[in-house]
């Protein structure tokens, strides 16, 4: 068998992706699907669309290269976390759009869990600060909100799933019903302490446990995909949020290793071996996967806005016409003239925690031309990554050496440089940047013995580039000084 087969189930598209043993890309398909905005603030996917648009890159990455389901060692699938979906058991039909992790129709109800005093209990428990973001809540919606769904539950009628469980289930027909612990962790209703779905908080948030999947393992056969969907079986094998494979993806495998992805936000996530270490700074205790046995623990914090403020660059501001551009501009100029762009569109996460920041520019002068402002925007994702780390640091009281980054702006040289400079670490980016499907290939790899070890993945691993400070201390200090300057300026700007 020459591939491993990657689903990756993004939050605008899913794509596939077919790797073989030395972890190269030998091909890949890639469909969007409908975003459904039904309010302001609400929003959805249809949950049969997830399932045909992923089913339907499957068939056309393997037909690219006239792979055969003999060809494919297993799959491992990789998703959007959180997401909430609920189906009926025998026929197979959502009761409802999943409800997309970014969607914010809880927040009131989140909040009415904190005035009751349940945070640290929550915390405790989960590893999470309560929060609409997590699956909990949006499943309640359902249960409370689809007519007669509670009882239909309570009957042992319907199921939930997060997206990878979903897919599973459906490509299964209905034999498997699993969720893996990295996915599970990502609900509000898990506890990361026992691997098992908590009491107490069902019970809190009225929810049937026999509607919850069976947590597993993220590096295991779950089950083989049903003969109608690609001539014969596929096992498949491995399971993991997003974010938790592409720390598996960057081969993260031990304690204090470390990865950041600049995506449309930021999310850095840590493995703190068999450790979990609760926040005092506002980052998230998380499971990192589940294999051979054992559960790897991680700490995770996040900015909202990072690529995206290049978009906002480019869609808003027209000031570029394309994210390239941006670096192109911010390398006219050798610094932002002391210029500081605050990019707290919808609040500011860790550490400031802010709902009501927005965003501001400070620091104008006659001076001051649009390749400051340009690279000032961007300067504002390593900033908001310098806060996170350090955060990060404090938690685990030892110092980061190193960085792995991926994600779509990590391919911005200038970012990167800017980012080692504050960090005062050395930045590695990967030869191969898709490490979230390349890490549900692993995992799936792993399970079906196509890898010995992670030893063997980890000789996978190149380095493509190696970004080290080129900043003094005395500079370094003085700019992160007036960066917090900067965001005392944003904070509660809308209360
Ligand atoms: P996501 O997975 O969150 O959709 P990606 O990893 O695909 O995001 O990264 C897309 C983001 O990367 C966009 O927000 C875009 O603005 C940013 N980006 C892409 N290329 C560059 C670049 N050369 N410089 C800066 N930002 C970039």
């Amino acid at each position: 068998m020459k591939y491993l087969m990657a689903l990756d189930a993004g939050t605008t598209s899913n794509r596939c992706i077919l790797f073989n043993k030395k972890g190269e890309i030998c091909s890949v398909a890639q469909k969007e699907f409908k975003q459904i905005y039904p309010q302001p603030g609400w929003v959805e996917h249809d949950a049969n669309e997830i399932f045909s648009t992923q089913y339907a890159v499957a068939l056309e990455a393997m037909q690219k290269i006239g792979a055969k389901a003999s060809d494919i060692a297993a799959i491992g699938i990789t998703n959007q976390r959180e997401t909430t979906i609920v189906w009926d058991k025998e026929t197979g039909e959502p009761v409802y759009n999943a409800i997309v992790w970014q969607c914010r129709r809880t927040s009131k109800y989140s909040d009415s869990l904190k005035v009751k005093g349940l945070e640290n209990k929550f915390r405790k428990k989960t590893g999470l600060i309560i929060d609409a973001y997590f699956s909990a809540t949006k499943l309640k919606w359902i249960l409370d909100n689809v007519k007669g769904a509670r009882k239909r539950a309570e009957n042992g009628e319907l199921l939930f799933g997060t997206v990878e469980t979903w897919l599973i289930w459906k490509f299964t027909k209905g034999r498997v019903h699993v969720t893996d612990y990295s996915n599970a962790s990502r609900t509000m209703l898990f506890n990361i302490n026992t691997l098992k779905w908590d009491k107490d908080i069902l019970k809190e948030l009225d929810i049937p446990e026999c509607m919850l999947p069976t947590p597993v393992p993220s590096s295991k056969i779950y089950g083989e995909t049903d003969a109608d969907f690609f001539s014969s079986k596929i096992k498949i094998a491995g399971a993991g949020g997003d974010q938790q494979c592409a720390l598996f993806g960057q081969t993260c495998f031990n304690k204090g290793d470390a990865k950041n992805t600049y995506g449309t936000g930021c999310f850095m996530l840590m493995n703190t071996g068999n450790k979990r270490v609760f926040s005092k700074n506002g980052l998230l205790t998380t499971i990192a996967w589940g294999l051979n046995g054992k559960v790897n623990y991680a700490l995770e914090g996040s900015v909202y806005v990072a690529g995206a403020a290049i978009q906002w660059l480019r869609d808003e501001i027209h000031i570029i016409d394309n994210a390239p551009e941006a670096d192109y501009m911010a390398s006219r100029v050798p610094d932002t003239n002391g210029c500081y762009v605050v990019p707290a569109f919808t609040g500011l996460a860790a550490p400031y925690w802010d709902q009501y920041a927005r965003g501001t520019v400070v620091g104008l002068t006659r001076g001051v031309n649009k390749y400051h402002f340009v690279r000032a925007t961007l300067e504002s994702i390593a900033y908001s990554t310098y806060d996170l780390a350090t955060q990060m640091q404090k938690d685990l009281g030892t110092k980061i050496t190193s960085l792995k980054v991926d994600g779509g702006a990590s391919r911005s040289d200038i970012l990167m440089q800017i980012q080692a400079d504050l960090l005062d670490k050395e930045l590695l980016k990967p030869t191969c940047v898709e490490t979230t499907a390349m890490g549900a290939a692993y995992l799936a790899g792993l399970a079906v013995g196509f890898y010995k070890d992670t030893d063997e993945i980890k000789s996978n691993w190149k380095v493509e580039k190696t970004y080290k400070s080129q900043m003094d201390s005395k500079t370094r200090e003085k700019k992160i000084k007036l960066w917090h300057k900067a965001v005392d300026c944003a904070l509660g700007w809308d209360k």
